[in-house]
């Protein structure tokens, strides 16, 4: 993977483009999806963005989302777009499994692939061009970098804006995490300066659900949290019938894994849900505790240090038998 600055020359000349991030996208994936897809427009470039599956109302109030292209709903016109692309920019992910059931087809692509991303291990061979840097807060930030380093500053207009702002926002919970550093607040002063509502992008983002929400919200706190203080760990899990009963759409779970974290002592919060397909697992920490390696040695996940997913092929119960098997093996939770 060369360094992503050895794209720009490319850049020169209108491209056909097509910009991906993971499945389920969230709003620093989609954040990052629209922002540069707006920048590049601007620079004269024909820019599709296609996301793997559907997404949450929390970002489907982003400016251009009514542009953005389910592969799942639209796979036929999603291939013809990839087939026909000069570059594809692959943000806020760096391994193609994670796009679902359009992987093979990123694979075999043959185009020039750019990765922007801020997750652990890259699958660098993938890629033409890249930047991949844990240190950053999101993948927003690393596209706000990207169109300050091409000298393009003075693009940033409302639209690019909100959207950067926004994946800074979910990435960072809101300005909490440790990889909030003093750049973040830097680039936030910038946008300010050239017209974000920042009001707004925390209203689309957390004030923006169903009334059947917080009370499944409500239900989960009281019935399906379990507190294993020998391990200051708490753990979620969410069977299927309550997602059919309180009508659970795409991000009606989003967050809920940071709710335990606000008990005193828990270090490590787990949540998995019973998905048709698999159930899928959240993770946070505080602290020393590493959620990519115990997402990677456990649940064929992985993501941050302090956040990150994964998933088992077994029922809701045994999922759950294996996760309490593994927690005596983490002693830094214990100490
Ligand atoms: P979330 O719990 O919000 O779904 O994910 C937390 C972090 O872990 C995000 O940065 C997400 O991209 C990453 N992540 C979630 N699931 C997986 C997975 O199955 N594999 C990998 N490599 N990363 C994941
Ligand atoms: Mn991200």
């Amino acid at each position: 993977m060369k360094p992503i600055h050895d794209l720009f020359s490319l850049l020169q000349q209108p491209q056909k483009m097509v910009i991906t991030t993971h499945q389920k996208p969230d709003a620093d994936a989609m954040g990052s999806s629209l922002a540069l897809g707006h920048y590049l427009r601007k620079k004269g470039h024909q820019v599709s963005v296609l996301s793997p599956t559907n997404w949450a109302g929390f970002v489907d109030w982003m400016p251009g989302t009514a542009q953005v292209i389910n592969y799942e709903q639209e796979t036929i016109s999603a291939e013809k777009l990839l087939r026909e692309a000069d570059i594809l920019f692959c943000l806020d992910f760096n391994i193609f499994y994670r796009t679902k059931s359009m992987t093979d087809s990123l694979r075999a692509l043959t185009c020039t692939k750019v990765l922007i991303d801020h997750h652990q291990e890259p699958d660098t061979a993938s890629f033409t061009f890249g930047v991949s840097d844990t240190q950053k807060s999101s993948t927003c930030e690393m596209i706000y970098d990207f169109i300050v380093a091409a000298r393009d500053a003075d693009l940033i207009d409302q639209d690019i804006a909100t959207c950067i702002y926004a994946g800074v926002v979910g990435d960072t919970g809101s300005f909490r995490f440790s990889s909030t550093h003093a750049a973040v607040h830097t680039l936030v002063a910038d946008l300010k300066r050239r017209g974000l509502d920042h009001g707004k992008v925390h209203e689309g983002l957390y004030d923006n659900f169903l009334e059947n929400r917080l009370r499944f919200t409500g239900h989960v706190l009281l019935h399906r949290m379990e507190i294993l203080y020998e391990y200051n760990t708490a753990l979620i899990a969410i069977p299927k019938a309550d997602l059919v009963q309180f009508n659970i759409k795409t991000g009606d779970t989003e967050g809920l894994v940071n709710y335990p974290q606000s008990i005193q002592g828990i270090r490590f919060a787990a949540l998995v849900i019973d998905r048709s397909e698999e159930r899928k697992w959240s993770f946070r920490s505080k602290g020393q505790f590493d959620c990519n390696t115990f997402a990677r040695t456990y649940f064929e996940g992985g993501g941050h240090y302090n956040a990150a997913g994964g998933r088992s092929g077994q029922s809701l119960e045994e999922a759950v038998a294996a996760f309490k098997a593994a927690l005596p093996h983490q002693l830094s939770l214990t100490q």
